[in-house]
């Protein structure tokens, strides 16, 4: 079975990406098989070395949108690609708006090794 830190891997790394195109979101929403049964609302990819983003789990702490206590912003800004569902996509055909953007990230991160497990927002 797939654990949380995979899944974080899988939905939400791309580090070999520095230049997105307008069909990024559409391709990578498929391949990345985030969508099983519904359109993703919203889901954002990290174009940053994976050691860097482990890191953020490292660096300051700051309180989860859920209130729990184990989330940390990233020190320095990073590339991002925000995907947000277009109004009028239907399931299967999700279609995305692609955006680029240089942002804090969030993450929430659990285990030892204490590693993200989940996307929490960027600032
Ligand atoms: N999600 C989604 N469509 C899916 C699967 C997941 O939109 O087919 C979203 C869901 O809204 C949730 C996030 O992805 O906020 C994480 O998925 P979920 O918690 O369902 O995954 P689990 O960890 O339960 O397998
Ligand atoms: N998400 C994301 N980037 C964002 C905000 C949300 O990838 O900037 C994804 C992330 O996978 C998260 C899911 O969307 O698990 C649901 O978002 P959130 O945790 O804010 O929960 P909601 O209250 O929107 O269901
Ligand atoms: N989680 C958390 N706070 C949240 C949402 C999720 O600590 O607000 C943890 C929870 O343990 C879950 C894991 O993060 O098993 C992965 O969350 P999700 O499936 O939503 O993954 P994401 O799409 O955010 O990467």
């Amino acid at each position: 079975k797939e654990t949380q830190a995979e899944k974080f891997l899988r939905q939400h790394m791309d580090p070999d990406t520095s230049t997105v195109t307008a069909s990024y979101c559409n391709k990578m929403m498929k391949h990345q098989n985030i969508m099983v049964g519904d359109c993703k609302l919203v889901n954002t990819f990290i174009h940053e070395p994976l050691p860097d983003v482990q890191a953020v789990c490292f660096q300051g702490n700051v309180p989860c949108k859920n209130t729990k206590p184990n989330c940390h912003k990233s020190s320095s800004k990073m590339r991002i690609t925000d995907c947000h569902l277009k109004k009028e996509a239907k399931y299967p055909k999700c279609e995305y708006e692609t955006q680029q953007l240089r942002k804090s990230i969030i993450v929430t991160c659990e285990g030892n090794p204490y590693v993200p497990v989940h996307f929490n927002g960027s600032v």
